[in-house]
């Protein structure tokens, strides 16, 4: 993890609490963690996370904790989920008429935990779906889910989409149903804060 004034997505002088992570990726016979051996899959091979430490870039302790969180959701495997960032969100039934309920319902437990890429699930284009009032994911963008429902400081602040896409990458057997915790209320209070997510480029690091 890099404190950086300049990077690909921000130059000397932004103010922005914003950070940006970069991740290579390998195609790999993988063992997943449920057991499954031999399985064709993408493992992340190395992970930098930067955060932008221009002097007039100021954050609060509750700010840096949800972004660094968002960040090191990326550097697990989670992207964002905005489509004019990554082209792709795992849901199971995304309807960009209806996004409060289709992006934040309970989908975790429909991760086949032996072959995650038979699960009943589909990769979708977000669009600007969630901007939308009541969703709040912390893997959003812009805003990092923050809200009324989903606060700087919530101790519960993954939503069912984090806990899918976790159980997705990491599948975790478990004895019994566990289910997530409450999806956050509505809400329209979104920060000015802007992470984003680069996969699969060489570092385009900007020299002046
Ligand atoms: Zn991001």
């Amino acid at each position: 993890m890099f404190g950086v004034n300049d990077v690909y997505f921000w130059d000397p002088g932004n103010n922005r609490n914003q950070g940006e992570t970069w991740i290579s990726t390998n195609f790999t016979l993988a063992t997943l963690t449920s057991g499954t051996t031999n399985y064709q899959a993408k493992s992340i091979s190395g992970v930098d996370i930067y955060l932008n430490n221009n002097s007039n870039a100021v954050y609060t302790l509750d700010v840096f904790s949800r972004l660094l969180m968002h960040e090191i959701g990326h550097g697990l495997g989670l992207c964002d989920a905005e489509s004019n960032i990554s082209s792709s969100f795992i849901d199971d039934n995304f309807n960009p008429n209806d996004p409060v309920n289709t992006l934040n319902n309970s989908w975790a437990s429909l991760v086949d935990v032996y072959d995650p890429k038979s699960s009943s699930l589909s990769v979708y284009n977000i669009g600007n779906a969630t901007p939308v009032s009541g969703v709040d994911l912390l893997m959003e963008s812009n805003g990092l889910g923050i809200s009324v429902g989903n606060p700087l400081g919530n101790p519960n602040l993954l939503t069912n989409d984090e806990y899918g896409t976790r159980q997705f990458l990491y599948p975790f057997i478990a004895s019994n149903t566990q289910e997530p915790t409450t999806v956050p209320e509505p809400s329209s209070f979104i920060l000015f804060i802007f992470a984003v997510l680069l996969m699969n480029r060489k570092r385009l690091l900007k020299r002046k």
